[in-house]
């Protein structure tokens, strides 16, 4: 398929929500693929306006396209799943980078982590908020440090180190989440209690297959709506929200993270997949859909393995989602019954 061709057929998909072949896999190459998502939760159908859906789905399909690329030129798991994420953090639409939640005192505190399958090095950065994108923050604890987690002050006093420029805290707000975050705080009748579901989720996160067999994870998170000053999610906990080894798979995760800390979700799919012989599918099916509802935990993963299976699951009524497969098959997807 000439790439004028690909790009229409892709642009087509998006508009009406269909599957497309963006890239031409070529015969004998090794496996590439890659899977993203911009968060689980209550996404009804009638909330929804056509306009949003397809802003969604785009954005989804270019953080994809933006994924595969590194992998097809031969770059890392690790790259795409950067380059990836920058996409969607970049984006409004999402909650990560702008367009982040507020937490309950009017500000933004950021969390990002990644995971290398290859070497299980891993980086991540917690309640940042002068950070663009922080996925290349945690990037960096990952490479530049001997450190796993960086936090707050600390974490942008490496940054500028490293080189990285400070944004206002402002930069990460839009009008979406000011009204979320008023009407989190009219409903919830005391400190103790939980915005209403439709305002807590929307993290990103994406996981890769490279050329040399190697597999990543990353996910990029303003949190929960509401959520108190200091408080860290799942997302930047290694092995709760965000998980990457060759011999297993790779993990991102997006929902309630207080749940996903306590049940170790990443993690506990990569080991019943270890030690319980699981297939990805088995082992995914049994932490999301099973323990987590048990427990009480809502929200989904994205997982794929080193043969590009790729596994995308949720128990909540939808989770903005999409994937480029090993035959290049671009897909997007939101509710359930997709
Ligand atoms: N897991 C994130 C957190 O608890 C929220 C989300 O996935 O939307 O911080």
């Amino acid at each position: 398929m000439k790439s004028g061709l690909a790009l229409l057929v892709v642009a087509l998909s998006v508009a009406t929500g269909l599957t497309a072949a963006f890239a031409e896999s070529v015969p004998d190459a090794p496996p590439i693929a890659i899977a993203i998502h911009g968060g689980a939760g209550t996404m009804n159908r009638a909330d929804l306006t056509d306009e949003k859906e397809q802003a969604i789905r785009e954005a989804l399909s270019l953080a994809l396209q933006a994924g595969h690329k590194q992998l097809a030129q031969g770059e890392s798991a690790v790259s795409a799943v950067e380059a990836a994420i920058v996409v969607l953090e970049n984006s409004p639409l999402f909650n990560a980078g702008h367009g982040a939640v507020f937490n309950s005192g009017g500000a933004h505190e950021l969390d990002a982590a990644i995971m290398d399958g290859r070497t299980r090095n891993a980086g991540a950065i917690a309640g940042v908020g002068h950070i663009r994108n922080p996925i290349l923050l945690a990037g960096e604890v990952m490479t530049a440090s001997p450190h796993v987690m960086l936090a707050g002050a600390g974490a942008e006093e490496f940054a500028v180190s490293q080189g990285f420029e400070l944004v206002e805290n402002d930069y990460f707000s839009t009008e979406f989440r000011r009204q979320q975050l008023e009407r989190a705080q009219a409903e919830q009748t005391s400190r103790n209690s939980l915005p209403p579901p439709e305002l807590r989720f929307g993290t990103v996160g994406a996981v890769a297959l490279d050329q040399d067999g190697n597999i990543a994870a990353g996910t990029s998170t303003g949190g929960m709506t509401n959520k108190r000053f200091g408080r860290i999610g799942d997302v930047p906990v290694i092995g709760a929200g965000t998980y990457a080894d060759n011999e297993t798979c790779a993990v991102s995760a997006t929902g309630h993270g207080e749940y996903f800390i306590r049940s170790v979700v990443a993690h506990d799919i990569a080991a019943l997949m270890r030690y319980s012989d699981k297939s990805l599918q088995e082992a995914v099916d049994e932490v999301v859909l099973e323990k987590l509802v048990e427990f009480g935990g809502s929200g989904g993963v994205i997982s794929i393995n080193r043969q590009g299976d790729i596994v995308m699951e949720h128990n909540t009524p939808g989770m903005y989602r999409g994937a480029i497969d090993t035959s290049g098959r671009l897909t997007t997807a939101i509710y359930k019954d997709e």
